[in-house]
C-alpha cells in the first residue's frame, strides 16, 4: 500500500484491483495541480486508454482543491466541504473516463509552489516508480498559474531523480492556463482528439463546482480544441476537428544537464525570431 506524505491522501481505483496492480498496469500518466486539470490537458492519454484492456490511464491530482473559488450551490461551502466536493467530482471523471487509478496527494498549493519543499516530489517519485508509464503529461512550463508551474517542476525533479530506465519515453507539457498555439509548428506536439467527443465533453462537464458560477470550462476547453484544429493549418481542409498542443519536454529527461528555463525559453526565442522575420521586409 502506498504511504503518501499527507494523511488524507488517497489512491482511488475505480475497478477495485489492488493498488500495486492498478499502478503497474499504467501506460499513460497525467499529473495535474487541480481536480479538472487532467480532463482539460491530458485527453490524449485518456482517449488512448479508453476501452483498451492493455492500456491504462492513471491520474495524479497534486493539490487539495481547498482554496478553489465557489459560487451558487457551493457558495456557503467551507474549505473542507469544497475539498470533498472536488474529490468526488474527480472520482466521477475517473469512472466516466475509465481511468486505472487516481492519486489525490492533497497538498496545499503553498507546499507545491515552494521550491524548497520536496514532499510533493517524493510522493510523485514513488508513484512514477511504481507505475513506470510510457508517456507522462504535465502542465506546460509557460503556463501562467504558479501552482501549475510548481506541479510541473516537482514532477520534473521527481523524474530526474529516477534512474533513466524507469523514466517515460515521452514527457509532454500541456495546455490549461495558457495555450501553446504561439509555438512554431515544428515545435508543436499535436494531440488529435477527434474520438469519443461525447466522452470528452462529459469529462470536462462533470466538474460542476468550478463551472456553476459562470466559468464555462467545458465549453471553453472544447472550443479551444476546435479553434486549434481550424487555425493550425491554413491551406487544407481540416484533418482533425479537435486538437490540443503540447510542448515536448522529453529532452529534459534524456539530458540531465539541460537547463529547464533555457530549454523552454528556446521555444519563445524561435517564436520571436519568426515574428521578426515576417516584419523585416517592411
Ligand atoms: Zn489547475
Amino acid at each position: 500500500m502506498m504511504i503518501f506524505s499527507i494523511v488524507s491522501a488517497e489512491l482511488f481505483v475505480p475497478d477495485g484491483v489492488s493498488e500495486v496492480e492498478a499502478l503497474a498496469r499504467t501506460t499513460h500518466l497525467g499529473i495535474g495541480a487541480h481536480q479538472d486539470d487532467l480532463e482539460i490537458m491530458a485527453l490524449e492519454g485518456i482517449l488512448a486508454c479508453f476501452g483498451q484492456p492493455e492500456k491504462w490511464f492513471t491520474g495524479v491530482v497534486v493539490t487539495d482543491g481547498g482554496g478553489s473559488p465557489r459560487d451558487s450551490l457551493y457558495a456557503r461551502y467551507n474549505d473542507e466541504e469544497m475539498k470533498a466536493v472536488r474529490r468526488r467530482e474527480q472520482k466521477k471523471a475517473a469512472y466516466v473516463g475509465e481511468y486505472g487509478a487516481v492519486a489525490f496527494l492533497d497538498f496545499p498549493s503553498s507546499t507545491v509552489k515552494d521550491p524548497n519543499n520536496s514532499a510533493p516530489q517524493n510522493d510523485l517519485q514513488m508513484l512514477i516508480a511504481a507505475a513506470q508509464p510510457e508517456v507522462v503529461y504535465i502542465h506546460n512550463l509557460a503556463d501562467k498559474h504558479p501552482t501549475h508551474i510548481g506541479t510541473a517542476m516537482q514532477t520534473i525533479r521527481a523524474l530526474r531523480a529516477l534512474p533513466k530506465v524507469q523514466r517515460p519515453k515521452r514527457l509532454v507539457g500541456c495546455e490549461v492556463w495558457r495555450d501553446l498555439d504561439w509555438m512554431l509548428d515544428t515545435d508543436k506536439v499535436v494531440f488529435q482528439l477527434d474520438e469519443h467527443e461525447n466522452i470528452a465533453l462529459s469529462l470536462v462537464g462533470i466538474f460542476d463546482s468550478q463551472i456553476v458560477g459562470g466559468k464555462r470550462y467545458d465549453l471553453a476547453t472544447m472550443g479551444r480544441r476546435r479553434a486549434h484544429a481550424t487555425y493550425h493549418a491554413s491551406h487544407s481542409v481540416d484533418a482533425a476537428q479537435m486538437i490540443n498542443f503540447g510542448m515536448d519536454l522529453t529532452p529534459l529527461l534524456t539530458d540531465d544537464t539541460l537547463d529547464v528555463s533555457a530549454y523552454v525559453l528556446g521555444h519563445i526565442d524561435r517564436f520571436a525570431q519568426a515574428v521578426r522575420d515576417n516584419l523585416k521586409p517592411w
